[in-house]
């Protein structure tokens, strides 16, 4: 029989229970017993839809409070010393409140001090806390969280797995605090101990299975990682459990035989994301080992081709027989949790969907097709997803002849700007006649809880759209005259109509949808909902033009239209899995193209394009970077490069290394990016000088994450900075990032202190 299982399930919950009782708790409003029981509640519910759909195995350790990276630093008693929890990890036992100290800086209890780093997890976004290493380091079993999990499960009677994040990734992820050249597998014999230690005690208590995760896999590997997988494995291999070790997010490559070779009773292989391995794996497999096939998309919604992946998995199931397993691609962590609970999605979308609730019974069907022991049940959702996915392939929702034809006809030259930069900057520097030193900002203003309320009652029909209208002219009129006042040279509108920057095009384009309770954990208690890109991507009409018309009536500075890139709108939605993610893009990008022309017509003669997720999207192996750049970087320039010589193109960016992809940043060709740079004290900058960065740039000069008022000196002391490593001719001065999570009493003081700072160096220069 095959068995079915999963690598984890979503803890927020299908009403994000975990969201609500965690932030009850750090606001007082929740006892520490009252948000055990939730989190208890919840564990017990997503094991008994793991049961109830017919998994072989539970799996106990993906449920967090905070976050499962941080959970196994708490394990290891990996707790940085400013955290004071030297007795907590001394007995054994940490608190609660410590690991909501580490991730948030402060807890109901103890003292508050600077929170751990928090990074993305691989190519997904999910945000862990970044384990935090030092020379020296001790680790011992510091947490007992997992054991009392472990006996909850089989109290209840469940058959249960563990899954832990692996050794070598945990070590892989963590970052090496103070002294720059320690080696992290130095540490790796006393992280082992502890691992081991916590295998020994999980089968003292029955557990058989235990899953180690090791992502790290798919990536790049230095030799010396490749070697430590051998020793740390053959170590592990000693302790009376049966490890799976399990990888996901993309292919074993080049470490294809070294995971396969490792000394463990099974591995788990991403099939979604790379189906292309199967068979080498089966190839390499010692033939006592068990090989979990990743057969069900762990990262995307589409409802799973049973048909197809029977056949595809038929060959496997002959040569393993029982030693294979089915189960999602990855961790269903990165989907919402219960399609049932969207009844306001059209009954044919709906169709064509699957969250983790119905990829449970996927995952199950499947495992029984492929033994040839369908039920009535499974034989029907075979049936049910046939004719979704042959509806979806055929629905002229998704494929839209004038999208295709257009897309057919791009040529190279329509990625290209009319004349290069020197020549266009020429011409826009008399068109605008901007100081040195130009002041702007990126583009939102403080979101307040009046237009939240606003765009509620709207969205409610409580608002009439006239009115609604009205509310937001108010906002754009306030944020226009204040910029008037502030003396910014280069105002915007400031974005009162956008509740997300995605979300707010994806409303207005044809081929997106939008769920009510998609809900997928970001980091902690804040969970996403990203749009779903289903078809063919199309503009019916402009989507900002009116409101920056009315901005630019208000004043005689250059108004500055503001667009959320192709990239970082594919990036952060779930994206149609039925043609490439480079051609959506390009569709995406056209539709870009069209408001970038109307709001030329319109009188707007510089136009942001923001593209903060175009490094995210690089794929977790550098020698696909290339190939990813280039149509990232060409559908960039899709959408602007219609813009006339005198247009200015601006683009944002707001993360911190740009030194691996500087040419492709030079590549988008924008007259002006403006950049967070402030909490790097300009070094991030260093890129742009190594790599002679041809245009303007706008290095902010404060952080907009603090509610500080930053010091004019200080700023100044930035741009001086700046000034070392590029001319002033091609400096503009703004902040890091929008202002939309700022108050107007932080805000106004914020930019007229940025203004005079602007001013001051002007007299200078
Ligand atoms: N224009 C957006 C804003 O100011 C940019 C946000 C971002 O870079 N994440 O809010
Ligand atoms: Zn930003």
């Amino acid at each position: 029989m095959a068995l079915a299982h999963i690598l984890g399930y979503p803890r927020i919950g299908a009403d994000r229970e975990l969201k609500r009782a965690t932030e009850a708790y750090w606001k007082g409003d929740l006892e520490r017993p009252g948000l055990e029981a939730v989190g208890r509640e919840l564990r017990a519910r997503h094991w008994q839809a793991q049961r109830d759909a017919g998994l072989d195995l539970v799996t106990v350790g993906d449920f967090a409070f905070y976050d499962q990276v941080l959970d196994v630093s708490l394990l290891l008693g990996a707790v940085p010393p400013r955290f004071g929890a030297e007795r907590e990890v001394a007995e054994g036992d940490i608190d609660l409140d410590t690991a909501f100290r580490m991730a948030r800086g402060r807890a109901p209890s103890g003292e508050p001090a600077a929170a751990c780093e928090m990074t993305k997890y691989f190519d997904t976004n999910y945000h862990y806390l970044v384990p935090e290493l030092h020379d020296g380091q001790r680790f011992r079993l510091a947490s007992q969280r997992l054991f009392s999990e472990v006996d909850e499960a089989l109290a209840a009677g469940h058959a249960v797995k563990v899954s832990l994040l692996g050794p070598l990734s945990w070590l892989w992820l963590g970052k090496v605090k103070g002294d720059d050249g320690l080696d992290r597998l130095s540490l790796l014999d006393g992280v082992l101990a502890v691992y081991a230690a916590v295998l020994e005690e999980l089968a003292a208590q029955g557990v058989e299975w235990v899953q180690l995760d090791e992502p790290a896999l798919v990536q790049d590997l230095p030799q010396a990682w490749r070697q430590a997988f051998e020793s740390a494995y053959s170590r592990l291999a000693r302790t009376p459990v049966k490890v799976l070790l399990a990888t996901y997010f993309g292919g074993l490559g080049d470490n294809l035989t070294l995971a396969t070779g490792l000394a463990v009773d099974g591995l788990h292989i991403d099939a979604v994301r790379a189906p292309e391995q199967l068979t080498a794996v089966i190839d390499n497999l010692p033939s006592y080992k068990v090989l979990s096939v990743g057969a069900i998309d762990g990262r995307n919604i589409w409802r799973a081709d049973l048909a197809a992946l029977r056949e595809r998995l038929a060959d496997a199931r002959m040569r393993l027989g029982e030693r294979l397993w089915i189960a999602p691609s990855c961790s269903l962590l990165h989907v919402p949790v219960d399609l049932a609970a969207e009844t306001d999605l059209d009954a044919e979308l709906k169709s064509w969907l699957a969250f983790a609730r119905q990829k449970l019974d996927e995952t199950v069907s499947l495992a029984r097709l492929l033994d040839n022991r369908p039920t009535p049940d499974d034989r029907a959702r075979l049936e049910a997803a046939t004719a979704a996915l042959d509806a979806r392939s055929a629905s002229p929702r998704i494929h839209r002849p004038a999208v295709a034809e257009r897309l057919a006809a791009v040529t190279p030259a329509d990625a290209e700007r009319a004349s290069p930069y020197p020549e266009r900057a020429h011409v826009q520097r008399r068109a605008f006649d901007l100081p040195l030193f130009p002041t702007t900002t990126i583009g939102s203003f403080p979101q307040t809880a009046d237009i939240r309320a606003a765009r509620r009652a709207f969205k409610a029909g409580e608002l009439s759209q006239a009115d609604y209208t009205a509310r937001m002219r108010e906002e754009i009129a306030f944020a226009v005259e204040r910029q008037n006042a502030l003396g910014i040279d280069v105002p915007v509108h400031g974005e009162p109509e956008r509740n997300d920057m995605v979300e707010y095009f994806g409303e207005q384009l044809d081929g997106f949808a939008f769920t009510r309770f998609g809900w997928v954990q970001s980091y902690g208690s804040r969970c996403v909902k990203p749009p779903v890109i289903y078809g063919d991507v199309a503009r019916p009409q402009p989507m900002t033009v009116a409101w920056s018309e009315y901005a630019q009536s208000l004043t005689d500075k250059p108004m500055k239209g503001m667009l959320t890139g192709p990239v970082t709108i594919l990036q952060w939605s779930f994206v149609r899995d039925d043609q490439p993610r480079e051609r959506t893009c390009r569709q995406i990008a056209l539709a870009l193209r069209d408001e970038v022309a109307d709001l030329e017509r319109a009188g707007i003669r510089i136009i942001q394009i923001d593209e903060p997720a175009l490094r995210e999207g690089l794929p977790l192996r550098q020698a696909e970077w290339q190939s990813y750049l280039d149509w990232a970087v060409t559908s960039f320039k899709l959408s602007a490069a219609v813009a006339e010589d005198a247009t200015q193109i601006h683009t944002h960016m707001c993360y911190s290394e740009f030194n691996d992809i500087i040419a492709s940043i030079a590549a988008l060709d924008a007259d002006v990016i403006t950049i967070e740079t402030s909490r790097s004290d300009m070094e991030l900058l260093d890129a742009f000088q190594d790599f002679a960065y041809p245009n303007e740039i706008g290095p902010g000069v404060y952080d907009i994450h603090s509610p500080n008022i930053p010091d004019v000196a200080w700023m100044v002391q930035l741009m001086e900075k700046a000034l070392d490593k590029i001319p002033a001719e091609r400096l503009w001065v703004n902040p890091d990032c929008g202002l939309k999570t700022r108050g107007w009493a932080e805000v106004e003081p914020a930019l007229a202190g940025m203004v005079e700072a602007a001013r001051e160096l002007r007299r200078q220069h």
